[in-house]
């Protein structure tokens, strides 16, 4: 029997606001335990919650982005369970009118493009953390993430292999970071995932029962959890067992999907309108201009890269993934030419993401500004200097920030081109190597490169590498 999976992603995404949804307490990571919390946040009797704006602001425009229908009028309920790290006893969300449904996301597997649909995105807070240590055999609750605004933004069950998901999941990703709605950063949890994942004989119409998959904390992980898991849905019904509804949780280490709960525990969560809270109520005119003030969206701006500035769409692929990067590259082009992109783009999937990645740097550690950029690529294009020398000095260049051509001039390192310089020195390496010389002649002219790696090294790397070949050629006639 063929199989043909069926998936559906609920995805929480934190919003960048600077205080939390329902209070001013701050949102911020990393701070020491339970220092940003308040009364409403740590859920005392007796306070009332006070509703962020600019989270409603961040839901509404992604909601726009994933081409959503906007509810002007959305209720909060209080979704009922009891756990250590929620004090109110209940999470604050949405259930029957959310403040957008009905979306889509386009996404793009092998070359071929698929249209994903988007269920509904409501505003919720978030719990807070239990930390458990096991050298003191104790467990801690830090609420400081407790109240921290969030959406959740649940597709339909459309998407068919785990290549699909993750498209959607970094489709999803590249735009909550071009919005600037979130951080987007997987390893905080401020993006995360939870996959629905079930299995049917190909040309079934009704859907598998589903198993639903927890503790997917990067775009790898939702990969593999969903691969193992269409396997172990398959070697069940191979083996006559029939697939039991439940939780599972990805153990990342050993690669597999176990059993956390089943259907029977599933909580009733007793969903009712917060009476704390009116519904949410969006001026048009706010609604306008929210939706006209969005900036260019991942898709567009992919294609202008390609059609425009001529990138290959592998090049604009990655760039676009990170928002960060991408605003970098462009702010490089404007300060050089729209013609130059691809160079730009070069230096920038080339020595600039290898110096960070080997620094285990972010952009944001940078002193380089995209400027600066701009000029090492000029001067390497202008011929002051090789690009074997533009690679070798950009990790300095990106620590210090300083300007490229003076960094170049005040090191000596400017390309040499003038013939007479090269010329003699050409001739030094055919005097020491007669024997090469002799077989060159002969036809080896593979030891070309022997050659000129030899200019090379007595020129410490500055001679220009076309008048080399020709000074080469010339005297080996
Ligand atoms: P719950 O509230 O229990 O999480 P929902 O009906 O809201 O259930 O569905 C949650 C997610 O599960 C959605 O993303 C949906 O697309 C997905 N889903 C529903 N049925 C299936 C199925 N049979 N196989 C895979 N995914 C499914
Ligand atoms: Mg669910
Ligand atoms: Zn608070």
């Amino acid at each position: 029997m063929e199989y043909e999976a069926v998936i559906g992603l609920e995805v929480h995404v934190h919003l960048a606001t600077r205080s939390k949804l329902f209070c001013s307490c701050p949102t911020v990571f990393g701070s020491e335990p339970n220092t940003n919390v308040c009364e409403v946040c740590a859920g005392m009797p007796g306070v009332l919650p006070v509703l962020n704006e600019k989270a409603v602001e961040h839901a509404v425009r992604l909601g726009y982005a994933v081409d959503c229908t906007i509810n002007n009028d959305s209720v909060f309920a209080r979704k009922n369970y009891f756990y250590p790290d929620l004090p109110k006893g209940y999470q604050i969300s949405q259930f029957e009118k959310p403040i957008c449904e009905h979306g889509r996301l386009n996404i793009s597997v092998d070359g071929k493009s698929r249209e994903i649909g988007i269920t509904r995105i409501h505003l919720e807070d978030d719990a807070g953390k239990n930390i458990h240590s096991a050298a003191e055999n104790r467990s801690y609750v830090d609420l400081n993430r407790a109240g921290v605004p969030l959406v959740e933004i649940v597709s339909e069950p459309d998407m068919r292999s785990a290549d699909e998901a993750v498209a959607y999941l970094k489709a999803l990703h590249a735009i909550v970071t071009h919005l600037g709605v979130s951080d987007g950063n997987m390893e905080e949890g401020s993006f995360r995932c939870d996959a629905n994942v079930s299995i049917r004989p190909v040309g079934q119409e009704a859907f598998g029962t589903r198993t639903e998959l927890k503790n997917l904390n990067s775009f790898r992980h939702v990969q593999k959890a969903i691969e193992y898991e269409i396997q172990r849905q398959q070697d069940e019904l191979e083996d006559g067992h029939p697939i039991v509804q439940e939780t599972r949780l990805f153990d990342s280490a050993k690669g597999i999907t176990q059993s956390m709960r089943s259907k029977e525990e599933a909580h009733d969560y007793r969903y009712f309108p917060d009476p704390d809270l009116i519904p949410i109520h969006i001026d048009p005119e706010k609604l306008k201009f929210w939706k006209e003030s969005l900036p260019e969206l991942p898709e567009a701006r992919r294609s202008r890269f390609i059609e425009q500035w001529k990138l290959p769409p592998a090049d604009a692929d990655t760039l676009v993934s990170d928002s960060g990067l991408c605003a970098f590259f462009e702010a490089a082009v404007q300060a050089w030419k729209p013609e130059q992109a691809r160079k730009v783009a070069n230096m920038v999937l080339g020595p600039l993401l290898r110096s960070l990645n080997q620094g285990g740097m972010s952009l944001a550690d940078a002193a380089m500004k995209p400027a600066q950029l701009a000029e090492l690529a000029r001067i390497v294009d202008s011929g002051l200097i090789s690009s074997k020398i533009a690679h070798d000095i950009f990790p300095e260049l990106l620590a210090s920030g300083q300007s490229p051509e003076e960094y170049v001039k005040s090191k000596g390192l400017a390309q040499v081109s003038d013939t007479s310089a090269i010329d003699e020195e050409v001739l030094a390496v055919l005097a020491e190597n007669p024997a090469e010389v002799e077989a060159y002649k002969g036809g080896k002219t593979k030891l070309i490169s022997f050659f000129v790696g030899q200019v090379m090294r007595r020129m410490r790397g500055r001679a220009n590498p076309a008048v080399v070949n020709e000074a080469l050629a010339r005297h080996l006639k």
